[in-house]
């Protein structure tokens, strides 16, 4: 009973490292927090390799059936249009889905734990909220608050994958390194279908604007427009719906006013831990790592390391050495750090170029890529992750 994986939080990369360990054998319980699984608006792109990874869970054809299949993506500005439009259909050989699914990150939650429910042994515990842990040679032992009281659970290994907050890597004292941006992003989701108005857009779209770069994302049903806030706005004035108004039109003047179904406002961060690892306990997706959403990196880069993780646990559990689990932190890290910080930094400061020259530079960019078929499709595997992988995969030590 004891000799299973501990997994803190029921998010995409808790369930995903859930799912893989269940389908090979492993034991696993998973706790989180809340009462039940969050139904909020976060990420909303599926990425081909991440696609790739879920569909022996049915998650990808849920996520598909769910969501919106969207093949190609485009860099745009106010006032010409397109700039440059990607189609991952160049990727055909590299994935078996080449395309972005846009489809809200809760519902590939409720996939993968109806997955889990089906298998028959997974055990997955609401209002468990993990508040420490210790360990010794032999296992861990994770203390979690529930509805009970503090009850103690041990297994073999833990699998801090509770957020961006992680009391495993606050407990364990690993230094979450890096910056806060000043600005905060504003998300606001409307009906308002853009692309009758913009018959040539697609489903994805970042526009780039030395005023005020922002995106429009597509998910069933609604429209997701982001954009970047002044340091000195305060709350009141962002949530204003005179000043959202005002936004909104500026970035796509119509007649109507828009309607408006959510508006979130979120700091955001580019931070990466300093170690993954502590002994039995390990730290995966935003517990590890953190970054800005242009590109669409963060969950997706959080269930490549589930994925990753969860295979060498399994290795080890059916008789490798367990040297192998050194090699994640070995992996995940550089890939975090030299892939999506970096990839998501130069995206913003591609998008809010605000002089002549750098504008020039980032079109003189785009127009380099997409008129040369191998430039645009190193460009994609990256754009797509699956080059984060493979740079991963070569790292055997
Ligand atoms: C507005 C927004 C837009 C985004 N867009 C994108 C995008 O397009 N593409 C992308 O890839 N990423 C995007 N992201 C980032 C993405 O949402 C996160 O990277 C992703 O949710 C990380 O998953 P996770 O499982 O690591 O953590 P979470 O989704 O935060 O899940 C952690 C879980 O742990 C639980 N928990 C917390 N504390 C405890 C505890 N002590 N004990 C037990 N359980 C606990 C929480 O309740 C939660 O269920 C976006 C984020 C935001 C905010």
């Amino acid at each position: 009973m004891n000799d299973r994986v501990l997994i803190a939080g029921a998010g995409p990369v808790g369930l995903s490292a859930a799912a893989c360990l269940t389908r090979q054998g492993i034991p696993v319980t998973v706790f989180e927090a809340k009462d039940a699984l969050p139904e909020n608006l976060r990420a909303s792109t599926f990425h081909p390799p991440t696609l790739d990874m879920l569909a022996p869970f049915g998650a990808t054809q849920g996520l598909i059936d769910q969501g919106l299949i969207a093949p190609k993506f485009q860099f745009r500005d106010r006032a010409n249009g397109c700039l440059a439009e990607f189609d991952f259909g160049v990727l055909k050989d590299d994935t078996e889905h080449p395309f972005r699914v846009q489809c809200e990150q809760y519902k590939l939650n409720f996939l993968l734990h109806g997955w889990l429910q089906a298998q028959g042994g997974a055990d997955v515990r609401f209002g468990h909220a993990i508040t420490g842990v210790r360990q010794s040679d032999d296992g861990v032992t994770a203390l979690i608050e529930t509805p009970n009281g503090e009850q103690a659970f041990a297994g073999r290994w833990l699998i801090g994958a509770e957020g961006a907050n992680s009391v495993m890597r606050q407990s364990l004292e690993i230094p979450f390194e890096g910056f806060t941006w000043d600005e905060r992003f504003l998300v606001v989701s409307t009906p308002y279908p853009f692309e009758a108005a913009m018959p040539d857009l697609t489903l994805v779209n970042y526009f780039a604007d030395p005023e005020q770069w922002f995106f429009l994302l597509k998910v069933p049903g609604l429209w997701r427009a982001m954009f970047p806030t002044r340091p000195e706005e305060s709350e009141a004035e962002i949530f204003d719906p005179g000043n959202i108004e005002a936004r909104m039109q500026w970035a796509h003047p119509t007649v109507e006013t828009y309607e408006r179904t959510h508006t979130t406002l979120y700091r955001v961060h580019q931070r990466v831990a300093e170690r993954y690892r502590e002994g039995r306990v390990f730290i995966a997706g935003d517990a590890a790592h953190i970054n800005n959403p242009l590109g669409g990196m963060g969950m997706n880069g959080g269930i490549h390391d589930a994925f990753n993780l969860a295979g060498k646990m399994a290795a080890v559990w059916h008789g490798e050495d367990d040297r192998l689990l050194d090699l994640y932190e070995k992996q995940r890290r550089p890939i975090a750090l030299d892939y999506v910080n970096s990839q998501t930094i130069r995206n913003k400061q591609n998008l809010e170029a605000n002089t002549p020259e750098a504008q020039q530079a980032f079109r003189e960019f785009l127009a380099e890529v997409s008129n040369d078929p191998r430039k645009t499709h190193d460009y994609l595997l990256r754009t797509s992750m699956i080059a984060s992988l493979r740079a991963a995969e070569k790292i055997t030590e």
